[in-house]
This record gives structure tokens, C-alpha cells and sequence, in this order.
């Protein structure tokens, strides 16, 4: 039987978070069996703490941010975490926040793998808990596409098309575990369309964006640093954040989601039917 899981000691990093432009610094530390993923906020009097379901989330635009409506600490962009602490089974885990938003690192979510593996994985006393689907879910909004299929391990299959360039229309399937997740999908890096990046920054956002942390989409080309870490990584980084929205549903995922064109929107969307239907099951 798979137990639940937490980490072993305590990892950090540190550095610019991409939305706000403020250095933070992230430690993650143990919880008990039962506990789920805490963000703990201490910067602020008392350090509160949300707990990432999906329940809490209040934005969505550009990144996932969650809230608690009784300590009032909120945290922006928390999908590459997630995604990293579901791909490897952690279950529960405190993870201690000096400010409203996580580093973002190389725009990839190999920072909070190499943070977790660090602070090492200990497994549980309670048997590990999974969200198993009862019947598909499919919903359409606007080009948006989403189908979720029963399945007995987590694999996602994905299309993006932003029509700027050739490049930009890319197709990636892959069952998620812990190795596939390390070799497939942690090191692609997050991405903007050129001609979104105005309204981006008039919006306040990506106050900590450059090419060290993200891939800019322009006039045919994709801008980046180093060339390319794989040759879709859009939709490889696109199939990331949502291994991190899924697990708002607060249990491991399994399921087979096709997606066309998904964003944070619509992946908090499928989370919260995902959410309805283990509501509905359980009554
Ligand atoms: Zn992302």
C-alpha cells in the first residue's frame, strides 16, 4: 500500500519572485500525516497560515494565488511548488514563506525538486489518498478545452497553440510519476507572449520577469537565455503548472485530462468539479 509522505528535514531557496519583484526565501519543513500543504506567511504578525485546496484560491490571472478568509495571508503563484510536491508524493508539508510570492527561480519548478529532494522524503503512518474519478469530466469555455478521464495513474496530455509562430503550437502526453516528472517536465521554464507582456506589466505583474526566468514568444521566434531545454517546452511547462493546479484538489491525482488550451482559469475550474464530484461520492 502507498503511505503518505512528508519531507524528511527542512529545504530552502531563495531569490526574485516573478509577479511582485520581491526577494523571498522558502523553507519546507514536515507536517504530520492528514495535514495537506500548508503555506505558512512569516513575515506577517502571528505567520499565518492558508491551506492550498481549492477552496482558497481568489486569483487566477498569469498564476494561482490562495487565500485564507480567516488569517488573511495569501500567497501568489504557488502552482510550481505544488507541482513539485505532487509529482513526488509529499502529502504534507509545511512550507514557510518570507513574502506574498515564491521565488521563481529559473522559471522552472526543478528549484522546489532539488529543495524537496534536500530535504529528503520520509514516508508516513497513514495510507497515501487519491482522487479517483467517478465519471468524465468535460467542459468547454471559450477554445478551451477540457476532458477528464478515470485512470489508475496520473497522465496528462496537452495542446497549445498561441498563433505567433510555427513553434508555438505544440502537443505533449506523458503519465506523471517522480522520474518522469524530474526528466520531462521540471526544467521547462515559464513563458509570455510578446504582445501580452504590456498589458502584463500595466497590470502590476512580472515586476521580476527577465529572460533569466522566463521564455518571451515574438514575431515568429521564441526568445530565450539558452536556446530551448526541450523542443516544446511551452507545453511541457503548461503540463507543470497543471500537475500543480490539479493538487488544490488536496490528494494525489488520478486521472487522464486531455487539455486543449488550458490556463490557471480553467485548471481551478476542473479542480473545483474534481472537488464537486469527491463532495458528491462521499454523501
Ligand atoms: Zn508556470
Amino acid at each position: 500500500m502507498d503511505m503518505q509522505n512528508t519531507v524528511k528535514g527542512a529545504g530552502k531557496i531563495s531569490g526574485i519572485a516573478l509577479h511582485t519583484g520581491a526577494r523571498a526565501s522558502v523553507r519546507i519543513l514536515p507536517a504530520p500525516e492528514n495535514t495537506g500543504i500548508l503555506f505558512r506567511r512569516i513575515d506577517m504578525p502571528g505567520a499565518p497560515e492558508v491551506k492550498a485546496v481549492v477552496e482558497n484560491v481568489v486569483d487566477v490571472r498569469r498564476a494561482t494565488t490562495i487565500a485564507s478568509r480567516t488569517t488573511g495571508a495569501f500567497v501568489v503563484l504557488v502552482e510550481h511548488i505544488m507541482s513539485a510536491l505532487h509529482a513526488l508524493h509529499i502529502d504534507n508539508a509545511v512550507v514557510e514563506i518570507d513574502g506574498p510570492e515564491p521565488p521563481i527561480a529559473d522559471g522552472s519548478a526543478n528549484s522546489y525538486v532539488e529543495m524537496i529532494l534536500s530535504a529528503g522524503i520520509q514516508e508516513q503512518s497513514a495510507p497515501a489518498e487519491y482522487w479517483k474519478a467517478t465519471a468524465p469530466i468535460v467542459f468547454e469555455e471559450g477554445s478551451v478545452m477540457l476532458a477528464l478521464l478515470p485512470a489508475d495513474d496520473l497522465r496528462i496530455s496537452f495542446t497549445v497553440e498561441y498563433g505567433i509562430s510555427p513553434l508555438d503550437m505544440q502537443f505533449f502526453s506523458c503519465t506523471v510519476t517522480p522520474d518522469s516528472f524530474r526528466k520531462e517536465l521540471a526544467l521547462a521554464r515559464t513563458f509570455c507572449p510578446y504582445r501580452e507582456l504590456e498589458q502584463v506589466i500595466a497590470a502590476g505583474l512580472a515586476k521580476g520577469g527577465s529572460l533569466d526566468n522566463a521564455i518571451i514568444l515574438h514575431d515568429g521566434a521564441l526568445i530565450s537565455n539558452d536556446g530551448l531545454r526541450y523542443s516544446n517546452e511551452l507545453v511541457r511547462h503548461k503540463i507543470m503548472d497543471m500537475v500543480g493546479d490539479l493538487f488544490l484538489v488536496g490528494k494525489r491525482v488520478h486521472g487522464h485530462i486531455m487539455s486543449i488550451k488550458s490556463g490557471h482559469p480553467t485548471h481551478v475550474r476542473l479542480a473545483q468539479a474534481m472537488s464537486a464530484q469527491e463532495k458528491a461520492k462521499n454523501n
